[in-house]
Formats: structure tokens, sequence, C-alpha cells
């Protein structure tokens, strides 16, 4: 759902402006340094950039889901560092306040994240919860007024600079599975809360991942989401879900990238007498990704609508996350191939770059093999119902 088209117009234009003329030629200096720069940061937060999804009562835009991922769209069609510095704050690290928080929580937290004067982030996985999200270790014992938190989270993105965690914990030991999960909001300075240096990864130079680590941490009961425990799973689906969603718009920004990239060197790049776009086994490569490329962007479109419609999206979000990963992986392995040797060379070209950054679309909020198992378990209770 589109409320002022005019007004997203407006927006989007801004936010394709900032990709060209910011982001762009940041991008290896951001790669270099491994960090995105304080005044791009700063710039990124007058720009409203970190609250897009967070009400507007709380100093959001209060995007709609459809708004949500056509400005994603725009913002990812550069290095994965800027967007994933934002990312959390108007996904994941934000969206359980947003779905399942209490008023004072909401009026205590929101306005830090939307203003971007706090990075938040999404605790769930450990080292023993992968796949298997549910096998959270993580303990949250109810002591007075508090809870305390013993635990060890790995994989976070933006912990390492992160101001609000949001992390899953199990508040009932006698209950095993999503049941005994709750949400919690830990505020870095909390006694007890730690974090690790940034990884060294294959690649999203610029954005910081790195463990949490809950060393009998007290958090006032009033930081338990909701209020309610045991619906911790439920709060950590309904992020995700409207997550896999973003997370597919943010796939197929990089993908639009790279494909104009490649592009355009298929049409400047000649070889026996010709620019190589016009030997059609490279014009295939091409079209491929523009097929591809068109097929995700609709895909997340009309999903992101049926969201916004209130109705049950939880198979074509799978679905999108799923197709959109996949498919900015091939993207990139065919940009490397019409690229040629300077699609190897990082002193030649952006696309090795691009080409390490995606590969781990596929691998977090969900693994492609748990989406493909998701979306047949879907399909079967749709059939079945
Ligand atoms: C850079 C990075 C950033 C991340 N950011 C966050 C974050 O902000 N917050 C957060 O909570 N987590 C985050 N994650 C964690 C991410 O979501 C997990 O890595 C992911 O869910 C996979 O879990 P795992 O790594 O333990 O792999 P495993 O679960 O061990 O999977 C290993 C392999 O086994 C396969 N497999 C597992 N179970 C099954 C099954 N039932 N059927 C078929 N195949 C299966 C998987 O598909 C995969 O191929 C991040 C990870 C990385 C690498």
């Amino acid at each position: 759902m589109i409320r002022d088209a005019d007004k997203l117009a407006n927006l989007v234009t801004e936010v394709r402006d900032w990709v060209r003329d910011v982001a762009h030629p940041n991008e290896d200096r951001v790669a270099e340094a491994n960090e995105v720069p304080d005044e791009i940061v700063a710039d990124m937060a007058a720009r409203g950039f970190f609250g897009w999804s967070i009400p507007a009562e709380f100093g959001g835009l209060g995007a709609t889901t459809e708004e949500l991922v056509t400005l994603a769209l725009e913002l990812s069609q550069c290095s994965v560092a800027f967007r994933a510095r934002v990312g959390t704050n108007t996904g994941i690290g934000s969206e359980a306040l947003v779905a399942d928080g209490t008023a004072d929580q909401k009026a205590r937290y929101l306005p830090e994240l939307a203003s971007g004067r706090a990075t938040g982030c999404f605790a769930l996985t450990e080292p023993d919860a992968g796949s298997e999200a549910t096998a959270v270790a993580t303990t949250a014992r109810r002591d007075g007024d508090d809870y305390v938190l013993d635990g060890r989270k790995c994989y976070i993105t933006n912990a390492p600079i992160a101001d609000l965690f949001t992390v899953i914990a199990r508040t009932d030991p006698d209950t095993p599975g999503a049941r005994g999960l709750s949400a919690f909001i830990v505020e870095r300075g909390m006694a007890g809360l730690s974090t690790s240096a940034p990884y060294r990864m294959m690649g999203q130079a610029g954005s910081p991942v790195g463990e949490v680590i809950l060393e009998n941490c007290r958090v006032p009961a009033a930081n338990l989401v909701g209020g309610k425990e045991g619906e911790g799973f439920r709060t950590a689906m309904r992020v995700l879900n409207k997550q896999r969603i973003h997370l597919a718009a943010l796939c197929t920004g990089p993908a639009i990238r790279m494909f104009d990239l490649a592009f355009a060197h298929a049409e400047t790049r000649r070889q026996f007498g010709k620019a190589i776009v016009d030997f059609q086994l490279v014009a295939a490569l091409l079209a491929d990704c523009q097929t591809e490329i068109h097929a995700a962007r609709a895909l997340v479109l009309e999903t992101a609508r049926a969201r916004d419609e209130g109705k049950d999206i939880a198979l074509q979000a799978s679905i999108c996350k799923y197709f959109a990963s996949e498919m900015c992986g091939r993207v990139a392995d065919r940009a490397v191939q019409v690229f040629g040797g300077a699609g190897y060379v990082a002193d030649h070209s952006p696309i090795e770059r691009y080409y390490r950054d995606v590969r781990l679309f596929r691998l977090y909020e969900g693994t492609s093999q748990i989406h493909q198992l998701n979306i047949t378990r879907q399909t079967q209770k749709a059939r079945a119902a």
C-alpha cells in the first residue's frame, strides 16, 4: 500500500541520488576502513534512513511494507555495508518493539532507533541454535524486579556497535522448543552484557557482525517485550516474516547494481571487432539476469502489498527470500562471467566484492534449505485447509 505516491516518488529520487552521489564513490573507502564513516552515518540519520519502518508518532516514517521495500530496493543498489548500517533499525532491530512492544517500551526506545541515535540488533542465533532456532539455550531467570540473562549469541549483525539488543532467551527451562522463549530489550551498559570484536568475514566489509555475551546480565522486568513471558518465538517469527520480504528487496537491489555494471561493461568491452553485448551467449547471460530481477521485484512488491492488506504471507515471504537470495547469487556469478578477468580482480571492478558480499544472503534469516522446507510445509498446510 502506498499512502502518498508523490511523497514516495520524491523519497525514492532522494535515495537514488544519494546512492549514486555518496554511496558509490565511497564503496572502496568503506571496504578498506571496514566501517561506514561517521559523517556518512550522520548523513543517513539526518535523512531519516534509520526510521523508515518505525511509526511516525515515534519519529519514523511509518512506512507500509510496500513503501519500505520500494525504498529498500533503491538503498541496496550499492555496497551492502551502507544499508546494513541502517538495516537493523529499519528491520530486525526495531520490529519486535514495533510489533509487540508495550506503550512504554515503544515510547522509550523507538525514537532512539528512528533517529539513528541508537543502533539496534536482533540476537536469536546461538552456537547450538542456528537453523534450529527454537533450541535457544540462553536463559532468563526472574529475580525480583529483574530478569537475569545468561548465554551467548553468535553471528549478530551490528552487535559490536549496537546500543540496543533484542535478545531471545528461555524464561521457562522446563518447556523446550518455542513455547519457553521470551524476547527482551537489553541496553548496552547494563551490567553483564558485552560484545566481541567484529568477525573476519568473506565479505560485507564495513558491516560489523559479532557475538553477544550475557553473564549474569540484569535486565529490568519492564524490558520483557510485550510484558508477557512465552511470546518470544512468536515475536521473532513476526519480525522474521516481515523481514523476509524486506530482505528479498535488499537482495534484489545489489542484483540490479551488478546487472547495470555488467550491462555497461558488455556494451563497452570490445572483442573480435565488436562489443561483447552483441555476442548471443553474452546477451543470454544478461537476459537471464534482467528476467530474474524483474521476477524478484514483482514477487517482493506483490507480497508486500498482500501483507499490507493483512493477508497471511508466511508462504509468500519464504518464497520471496528464497528466490531473491538465490537469484542474486546467480546474477553475481553471471556478472563475473560478463566481466571476464576484470570480474575477478578487485583492482579492475567492484564485481568481485559484490560477489563475496551477496553470498551471505543465502545463509542468514533462514538458509535456502530451511526456506525450501518451509515452502513445502506451508503449501501442504494450504492444500489441507
Ligand atoms: C554474517 C552473518 C550475519 C548474521 N546476522 C544475524 C543476526 O543479526 N541475528 C541472528 O539472530 N542471526 C544472525 N545470523 C545467523 C544466521 O541466521 C544463521 O547463520 C543461519 O540461520 C544458519 O544457522 P547456522 O549458521 O547455525 O547453520 P546450520 O543451522 O548449522 O546449517 C548448516 C547447513 O545445514 C543445513 N541444514 C540445517 N538444518 C537443516 C534441515 N532441517 N534440513 C536441511 N538442511 C538443513 C543448512 O541449510 C546449512 O546448509 C547471521 C549469520 C551470519 C553469517
